[in-house]
């Protein structure tokens, strides 16, 4: 049998947390405050933004929308986002990735301290990251593993595969799977476009977690039998439901995996409510840190 690995009950275990410690906050003071940065009307991380804003508000966690205007280009970025940084009503501050040329995402969030790089995907918070002492982690690998640790699947000790490489989502992965001061001592093999033989890569494999953006790449051809599978991948297909529209999937083909992996997640409905819920406890934890600092 095949578990299905919803992550509506990880991401509201995370949110009893989180809403507990808003809550307990000094009456009539301040209140943790995530500022999003996007490039506005065409970005299709609208929709992400949408979702913020509903999670924080059931949170009690303020949010800002910050829309880039229109001719804004770089050194407007940066200006944007040192003035969050500076801000003392802001503790966290996101911002939209991947962006187009000319826009180098890896010099504007250097603007922000890395309490305040929420999805800790600033050179600082990486660094920090392969030293296991990270200001902040990305949301997206922290709740990759939230799942694969409230499922109890196999980790620590155990040959798992990490499929996507990028600085903001399987590298960071990757190195909380395999560290061994917060990470979870894993035996992990990166696969990326390059790696030739991903049947081979994934042999023998126990979890796999993947991060790429392509459906139909994980299927019984590839995946060992028993196999758990965490799919952080989201990609549009054409919904044949609704001519003209489209629908979000994975890179798993849950159907075919279903009756042949031990548990796979489903897309929608999987690692992207934990990544929200991961998204807003790092809010509160930016909001602690910059209190502690502002304490001393
Ligand atoms: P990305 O920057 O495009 O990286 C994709 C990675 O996949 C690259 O490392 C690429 O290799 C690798 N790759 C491409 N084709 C491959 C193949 N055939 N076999 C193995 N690896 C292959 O994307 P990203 O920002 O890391 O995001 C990855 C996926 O996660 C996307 O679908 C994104 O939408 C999704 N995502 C989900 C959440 C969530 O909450 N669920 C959050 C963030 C992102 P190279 O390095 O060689 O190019």
């Amino acid at each position: 049998m095949t578990v299905r690995l919803e992550g509506k009950a990880v991401a509201e275990r995370i949110d009893e947390t989180t809403r507990a410690a808003v809550r307990g906050l000094a009456p009539g003071g301040s209140v943790p405050c995530l500022a999003s940065v996007h490039r506005g009307v065409d970005s299709p991380f609208r929709y992400y933004l949408k979702r913020q804003a509903k999670a924080a508000a059931t949170l009690g966690i303020a949010f800002r929308d910050e829309p880039l205007r229109a001719g804004d280009g770089p050194p407007e970025l940066v200006g944007r986002l040192m003035a969050l940084d500076r801000d003392p009503n802001v503790h966290a501050v996101l911002l939209e990735h991947p962006l187009p040329p000319p826009f180098d995402f890896y010099r504007a969030v250097a603007a922000l301290r890395p309490a305040k790089d929420v999805d800790g995907v600033g050179t600082a918070n990486l660094g920090r990251l392969v030293a296991q002492m990270p200001v902040q982690v990305p949301a997206v690998a922290l709740a990759a593993v939230a799942v694969a640790t409230h499922y109890r699947l196999p980790i620590e000790g155990e040959r798992v595969v990490v499929l996507g490489r990028s600085e903001t989502v399987g590298l960071p992965l990757a190195l909380l799977l395999a560290g061994k001061g917060i990470g979870l001592n894993a035996t992990v093999t990166v696969v990326h476009s390059k790696s030739r033989d991903l049947k081979g890569a994934l042999a023998n494999a126990r979890t796999i977690f993947s991060c790429v953006g392509r459906p139909g790449l994980l299927s019984r051809e590839t995946v060992p039998e028993g196999a758990f599978v965490v799919d952080v991948g989201v990609a549009p297909v054409p919904d044949p439901a609704r001519p003209g529209s489209s629908k979000t999937v994975g890179d798993a083909d849950y159907e075919d995996l279903d009756g042949w992996a031990g548990g796979v997640t489903p897309v929608p409905g999987g690692v992207g409510p934990v990544t929200v819920a991961k998204l807003m406890a790092s809010t509160l934890e930016a909001y602690r840190l910059l209190k502690a600092e502002g304490s001393k």
